[in-house]
């Protein structure tokens, strides 16, 4: 991204300069602008325009998400702010939560598309685009298999069949029942929020025993053991004396 003294700073008059990011008048001085330029709120305010799709061009900022031209009233932060902005926002994350769709580069202005990371592909980025996408049933295939291996779903030799660890329960091998059992059942919420409270700021890492069928333990990074995974064995790790004065 171009950030020049100049960047954002355009003429207003005779006398002043108007910061088109800011919405705030500065006097035409070198010393001023670059005070300004240099100063903490620009700084965010720009951080802000590349996390909300808003592009600098022609003198002018523009929304991509909203469409539109701000006006001289107008700044970044009171962009943000509106409720148009602030409605298409909430609703984007809502659609892509737990959808493995990667907005950032729609929003840094790199691209005109959203990216799916479970089926590779590109999306270009509205918000009805997005939610077809996402009810689509090979998206929602794609979502079931990348969670398996991250929530103890195996595999069994009927394959009408499979199996969860963390439950030790049958469930029927579809991505419907697969994602309704990751989000809804509650023994396997359940153990997915005892143990991540546990090894929260730990360095006890479960993503081996989540992953490969056999695999018994739970692995603490800090001591360098093995540990049972289950919420007793690593509670009674995580206070242990061995533990708490271990050095990382
Ligand atoms: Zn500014
Ligand atoms: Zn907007
Ligand atoms: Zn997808
Ligand atoms: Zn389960
Ligand atoms: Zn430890």
């Amino acid at each position: 991204m171009k950030t020049g003294p100049l960047y954002g700073i355009i003429a207003n008059s005779k006398t002043r300069m108007r910061c088109v990011f800011c919405g705030v008048y500065i006097p035409k001085a070198n010393k001023c602008i670059e005070e300004h330029t240099n100063g903490t709120k620009h700084k965010e305010n720009i951080d802000q325009m590349a996390e909300n799709g808003m592009i600098y061009n022609n003198e002018e900022l523009y929304c991509k998400p909203c469409n539109v031209n701000l006006t001289e009233e107008e700044s970044v932060a009171s962009h943000i702010e509106s409720d148009d902005h602030a409605n298409w926002m909430a609703a984007v994350d809502n659609l892509i939560e737990g959808e493995f769709i990667n907005v950032d580069s729609y929003l840094a202005s790199e691209s005109e598309d959203v990216y799916c990371e479970v089926c590779n592909c590109n999306i270009n980025c509205s918000l009805q685009n997005i939610e077809t996408h996402v009810n689509d049933i090979l998206h929602r295939s794609n979502v079931a298999e990348k969670l398996k291996p991250l929530n103890g779903i195996f595999r069994v030799e009927n394959d009408d069949e499979l199996w969860c660890k963390l439950c030790d329960e049958y469930i029927e091998n579809t991505a419907k029942s697969v994602l309704e059992h990751i989000d809804d059942s509650p023994e396997h919420v359940e153990w997915f929020i005892d143990i991540e409270d546990l090894i929260d700021g730990q360095e006890v890492s479960i993503q081996d025993f989540l992953k490969d069928e056999h695999e018994k333990n739970a692995f603490c990074n800090k001591c360098q053991v093995e540990i049972v995974c289950n919420a007793r064995s690593i509670e009674d790790h995580v206070h242990s004396e061995a533990h708490l004065n271990q050095f990382s």
